[in-house]
């Protein structure tokens, strides 16, 4: 996204077309964006070839798993919804890796029929379903188990999953004696230790304490590990400036861990690869003065957007259109629903807005729609992808009639 004659543009197409054409709010992604995440991606750790699984709950476009498909990855799903989603846009099974505290008989069930690569169990109770249910079908199923390696991610504690408390995974007592549980049962094959200690991480040291912590579970445990599954949480810049998680780091500590322990390894990436592809052009409905500042009511709102309502997140914004005339009074950015926390942020010194102008939320390409509901039913955004100058609808505007 960049500024060509002062208009912001996405590719080579300018957002005020695109809402003038489309209607708002509006997701746009960028092909070119997604295509050079996944590219970087794949540089950043190639000296071992790891297998990619994006994190199909950071966004569920069937179109935009398509691309992501062709580009080679696999997927991480948490349900069934997910997994038949993974399916539909063509991943191979082999390459889709199945997570989550609480996956049910049906769930179960359907991902061993479908042979997937990994399910990762996250219990004892569920390692014993897992077990029941493929005795009951005569087949021997690839399991992992996650590991919980009691690890702060130093992110937003609403997205932290690695540390003891957090419902995620398995301790190592509990890690051992179900390791044992699985060498001697006839219907499970043990591959995978996984493990993954939260989202939006920045620092690489979390990382490598991580590391740090497997290789102390692998040391007690006398047992080959076909792949570690490391998960996903790899941070993006919010905010211009915001430190960058760093990879080269993080690619060399898992160098290290590999010359003691050579099996393959697993990525489960949602953001990293999804995130800034993303943006939500949305319309200025009022602008009302109260007090000292202005209240910019969008069309869009916490159900469009609900990452700042759920975890305080803050997504850059944007203008449409460049005037240079800033305002003197400060700007909160506000949706139409009746809920406080129906905010996106405030801001000083930002343009001067007036009504009906458009403004774009900037990095929301990642549990942007993904995390979207019909409250106070709104119906959904349209979804776009915008490939150089040509832009195809990936999901259509629902319709008030689709649920009235
Ligand atoms: C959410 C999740 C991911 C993806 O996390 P990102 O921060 O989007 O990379 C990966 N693995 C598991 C098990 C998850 O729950």
């Amino acid at each position: 996204m960049r500024y060509i004659n002062k208009k912001l543009t996405i590719e080579n197409i300018s957002v005020e077309n695109i809402a003038k054409k489309y209607g708002t709010p509006t997701y746009c992604y960028s092909y070119d964006r997604l295509k050079e995440n996944i590219n970087n991606f794949k540089k950043n750790f190639k000296s071992f070839s790891p297998l990619i699984c994006f994190a199909i709950k950071s966004n569920t476009n069937t179109n935009l798993i398509r691309v992501i498909k062709k580009f080679g990855l696999g997927a991480d799903v948490v349900s069934m919804g997910e997994l038949m989603m993974a399916v539909k846009a063509g991943i191979n099974p082999k390459k889709i890796v199945f997570s989550g505290v609480g996956k049910t008989f049906e769930e179960i069930n359907y991902a061993i029929n479908k042979n997937i690569l990994l399910i990762n169990a996250e219990s004892e109770s569920e390692i014993k379903q897992i077990e029941k249910i493929a005795k009951s079908k005569n087949k021997r199923v690839q399991i992992g188990i996650r590991l919980n390696p009691n690890t702060d991610a130093k992110t937003l504690s609403q997205i932290s999953t690695g540390k003891k408390e957090n419902k995620f995974g398995v301790n190592n007592k509990t890690f051992i004696k179900l390791v044992n549980f699985c060498k001697r049962s006839k219907n499970i094959y043990l591959k995978c230790l996984s493990v993954h200690i939260g989202s939006q991480i920045l620092d690489f040291k979390p990382y490598e304490k991580m590391l740090k912590e497997i290789s102390k579970i692998l040391e007690k445990v006398d047992h080959k590990f076909e792949f570690i599954d490391l998960g996903g949480g790899m941070g993006i810049s919010y905010d211009t400036g915001q430190k960058k998680l760093n990879y080269n780091k993080y690619s060399k500590a898992i160098k290290k861990f590999l010359k003691n322990y050579k099996s393959k390894i697993i990525f489960e990436p949602g953001r990293s690869i999804i995130g800034n592809t993303g943006t939500l052009i949305c319309k200025i409905t009022y602008i009302k003065k109260n007090g000292k500042k202005d209240f910019i009511i969008l069309d869009a709102a916490m159900n469009d957007l609900m990452r700042p309502a759920l975890y305080g997140a803050v997504h850059k914004i944007l203008p449409s259109i460049k005037s240079g005339k800033i305002s003197k009074r400060p700007y909160e950015f506000v949706g139409p629903i009746c809920e406080s926390t129906d905010k996106f942020t405030t801001l000083n010194n930002f343009q001067e807005l007036k009504e009906k102008d458009f403004i774009v939320m900037c990095d929301v390409g990642a549990y942007g729609m993904s995390l979207s509901s019909n409250y106070n039913l709104r119906p959904k955004p349209v979804e776009l992808l915008i490939k150089g100058s040509k832009i195809k609808i990936i999901k259509k505007r629902q319709k008030l009639k689709d649920f009235i």
